[in-house]
């Protein structure tokens, strides 16, 4: 029951979707714990039957309520999927969200383009400093316009999108030239998805031939931007030499994680096109626990006294509980842990209201099951069950090294009294 060593921190991402409402956050999701072999059956959106949306008040309302944390692997690497609400009433709680996260997948509409609740979120996504990858869905849809959307990613949000693929087609499939798969800009390789019951494959193929030039022309402007970051890059581009693959991600992850560019993809979630790529973007390009900088707090005794947390399993154990669920077993707080070690049947504090609480267990937590720990590090994320005293938003941490981590701000809600 209890399962072995707590996970390696390299090997983790803490990731969040977010969307406008209705862009396919939750068909993306549910389609990326399919390839991840979690789940044996893609459950539909529209009947009320995925994963994350197990809540009722949820399937009533088709939105997702509340934020649950889902973990799954990918090429070996942990997934922490936070679910953010995507509604613009739960703002605070996408905050509240993003201040746990590492990096996050934006997912757009290609129909829709930039719509107010992803522009509310990308500026609170830059607020906290999350290295971002687009998605843009729906490219199935007739009107969907990729580069259109990719125009309006620059414009709006100001930020500097590279396309990583490009769509081959686009629109439904009665459409005579429909949306049918992606070309892969580094690889440089036609990708076609196969999907058949519970088997799923990605097929690389020759890049078709009336697409090859445009294909070119869009490798090129991804090498010339990505250029500005490394001088490896530059060089072999002047000298016309080829580029090894690897050095092309790792320039990307790196830029990526310093918030200097946005790799953009594009798919079709509802039909299961170019999801693969994004669980391999989210392994290559978000960071994992060790590429963002330390967490910053107070010393709960003396407020004036800085202190940091590097997210080291040797530090003293700190972490920060971001949601608390009730379920039938009792109250769950979802608790991201930034440093040190946390064992089950331990003491902690909780230096907000200087009270010492019992860890009795902890809970790995996927969607719809869970899985008792024994001890997790820094850089995870965990479920406690049975604590007394902590709410969202409070600092847990080694009684013998407390910190209290800052507080999270929610938004003000301004009332206009005139
Ligand atoms: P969320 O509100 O962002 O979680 O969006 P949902 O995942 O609930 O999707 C909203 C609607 O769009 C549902 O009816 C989905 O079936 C539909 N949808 C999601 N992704 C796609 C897609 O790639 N293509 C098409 N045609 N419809 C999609």
């Amino acid at each position: 029951m209890v399962s072995a060593m707590p996970r390696d921190i390299r090997n983790i991402r803490n990731i969040g979707i977010v969307a406008h409402i209705d862009a396919g956050k939750t068909t993306l999701t549910e389609r990326m714990l399919f390839y991840a072999h979690f789940i044996h059956r893609v459950g539909s959106v529209d009947e009320g039957t995925t994963v994350t949306d197990y809540d009722p008040e949820e399937q009533e309302r088709g939105i997702t309520i509340q934020a649950a944390c889902v973990t799954f692997d990918w090429r070996g690497v942990h997934i922490n999927l936070i679910d953010t609400p995507g509604h613009v009433d739960f703002t605070a709680e996408v905050e509240r969200s993003l201040r746990v996260l590492d990096g996050a997948v934006v997912v757009f509409s290609a129909r829709e383009g930039v719509e107010a609740q992803s522009e509310t979120v990308w500026r609170q996504a830059d607020k906290y400093h999350v290295p971002r990858i687009a998605f843009i869905n729906k490219m199935d849809r007739e009107g969907a316009d990729y580069f259109g959307t990719l125009e309006e990613i620059e414009k709006r949000l100001e930020c500097r999108p590279i396309p990583v693929n490009l769509p081959i087609g686009s629109g439904p499939a009665h459409f005579n030239n429909p949306f049918r798969g992606v070309i892969d800009l580094i690889s440089m390789k036609a990708l076609r998805f196969v999907e058949e019951g519970n088997h799923a494959e990605v097929i690389a193929e020759e890049i078709p031939e009336e697409l090859k030039e445009e294909a070119q022309i869009w490798r090129h402007n991804m090498l010339d931007q990505l250029s500005l970051y490394s001088d490896k890059l530059t060089e072999l581009l002047l000298a016309e030499e080829p580029i090894p693959e690897d050095l092309i991600r790792s320039v990307i992850r790196q830029a990526t994680i310093g918030n200097l560019i946005v790799p953009v993809l594009c798919g079709s979630a509802l039909h299961g096109i170019g999801v693969q790529p994004v669980l391999d973007a989210v392994v290559d390009y978000l960071p994992d626990p060790t590429e963002i900088p330390p967490v910053e707090g107070t010393d709960p005794e003396n407020p004036n006294k800085k202190l940091t947390r590097k997210a080291d399993p040797k530090e003293p154990f700190c972490g920060l509980v971001f949601k608390v669920q009730a379920d039938r077993y009792g109250d769950l707080d979802y608790v991201r842990v930034y440093s040190g070690r946390l064992t089950a049947n331990s003491r902690v504090l909780n230096p907000g209201k200087n009270k010492k609480e019992n860890v009795p267990q902890l809970w790995r937590i996927q969607a719809d099951r869970r899985e008792q720990i024994e001890a997790v590090e820094a850089g995870d994320i965990v479920g406690i069950m049975g604590m007394r005293h902590s709410v969202t938003g409070d600092t847990l941490c080694d009684p013998k090294h407390p910190i209290l981590l800052e507080p999270i701000v929610f938004p003000q809600t301004v009332i206009d009294m005139a």
